[in-house]
């Protein structure tokens, strides 16, 4: 049982008050909030080490490639990865995609197919569009049905030795429903696929275990889960991330380096040209270490709870509908209310001190599948309470009344 007032206090943004009112922050499908340890651990960077890493052999040097060579060994344990090496750091979960995009246009042949996911964020689209397109190979969509769930029957059927890579996520961010991912992984494997799972939405909610899964590819970004923003690990099994070419060259990523011909360096050097976030990258360990303390049991738990409480509140008002029905959710209710644009709701309630998103969610296809324009979305965090969620239902209520 998580002692809430304990758990809020770490965070200082939450005591803020906005436009007058306190701050009830329900958009954590965006970012998360950071917990004090958090915000320390890099100014702790900046005030004390600062230094270039894996370069010097002056102390500072390699203070702060310790530190960052440790966070990469937390997040290692963290998801379970075989090496430290597969785990590489990126600038989020976007950055990660397009790594192994970048790395599959050497790979893919005109004709090969791409399974992409219907609910997939934009991000998890687009780069494998450009792949396609820059390869000839075929995109094809798993499709999904009214309750906002994959159906697996017709992923089943689209599976075939064409198939070349999948690419699904964990966690809807439209609609927070929980995919079958260990299933798809399983099936993709079953005819030499390889599979990415984008876990963007799914590291702030679950440890994911990348070797029980037995996924190629795990991405994620680090402020989804109260690390910083610019930070993100691309998981990748050794052997893909040594058959992947690297997609940028610069410094950090040569063994060496003349006008005739450049060798690269081993993992997971040879992903990680240039200077890294550094204090992000450390910061981020930091942040997996303040998960693992509340404990995701908790986390789960609590979630849980407002999950359905939110649900059971805001279908008291007249009118709403909520997209994504899914057995297995997450604590992100997608909404909207009959003959209100979501963006007036969402305008009217940051008034009142609420911070919903309002929108496609960068996922235009699920909303084309509904033939809505967007929803509204609150998406809860462990640090939220029910008391909010009657704030966010008495505001809605409000604003219900004003526009109808
Ligand atoms: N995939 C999913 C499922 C997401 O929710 C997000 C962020 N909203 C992304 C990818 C992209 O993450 P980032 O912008 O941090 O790269």
């Amino acid at each position: 049982m998580l002692d809430i007032n304990k758990i809020r206090a770490d965070f200082p943004i939450l005591s803020q008050k906005v436009n007058g009112k306190p701050l009830v922050y329900f958009d954590n499908g965006a970012t998360t909030q950071k917990p004090q340890v958090v915000i320390d651990a890099i100014s702790k960077y900046y005030q004390e080490i600062n230094a270039n890493i894996h370069r010097g052999v002056h102390t500072l040097s390699q203070l702060a490639t310790d530190a960052y060579e440790e966070s990469r060994g937390k997040i290692q344990k963290h998801i379970n990865a075989k090496f430290a090496h597969e785990v590489l750091f990126t600038s989020g979960t976007t950055h990660g995609i397009n790594a192994v995009t970048n790395g599959f246009a050497s790979i893919l042949k005109a004709g090969d197919e791409i399974l992409v996911s219907a609910l997939e964020h934009h991000s998890n689209i687009v780069p494998w569009q450009m792949l396609a397109e820059k390869t000839g190979a075929i995109l094809r969509v798993i499709p999904m049905n009214e309750d906002g769930e994959l159906i697996m029957a017709e992923y089943d059927k689209l599976l075939s030795d064409k198939t070349k890579i999948v690419t699904v996520n964990h966690i809807s961010n439209a609609l927070g429903t929980i995919n079958p991912i260990k299933y798809m992984i399983d099936k993709a494997h079953e005819v030499g696929a390889a599979i990415l799972i984008d876990g963007a939405q799914a590291v702030p909610h679950m440890k994911p275990d990348v070797q029980e899964l037995d996924c190629d590819f795990y991405v994620f970004s680090g402020h989804k889960l109260c690390g910083p923003t610019g930070t993100g690990i691309l998981y990748g099994k050794e052997a893909w991330l040594n058959k992947l070419p690297p997609y940028q060259g610069g410094g950090e990523m040569i063994k060496e380096v003349s006008f005739e011909k450049t060798t690269y360096a081993e993992l997971p050097h040879k992903f990680e040209a240039g200077t890294p976030n550094i204090a992000g990258g450390i910061a981020l360990g930091t942040a997996v270490d303040y998960m693992n303390e509340v404990g995701f049991d908790n986390i789960q738990q609590q979630e849980k709870e407002l999950l359905e409480y939110g649900t059971q509140r805001l279908l008291e008002i007249e009118g709403l509908k909520i997209f994504g029905t899914a057995a297995a959710k997450t604590s992100v209710i997608s909404f909207n209310i009959e003959g209100i644009h979501p963006y007036d709701i969402g305008t009217i309630i940051d008034k009142l001190g609420i911070a919903v998103r309002t929108g496609h969610h960068c996922a235009q296809p699920i909303m084309t599948f509904f033939n809505i324009p967007g929803t509204i979305r609150a998406s809860f965090a462990f640090y939220n309470t029910k008391e909010e969620i009657d704030l966010m239902v008495a505001a809605v209520k409000r604003a219900q009344l004003m526009l109808s």
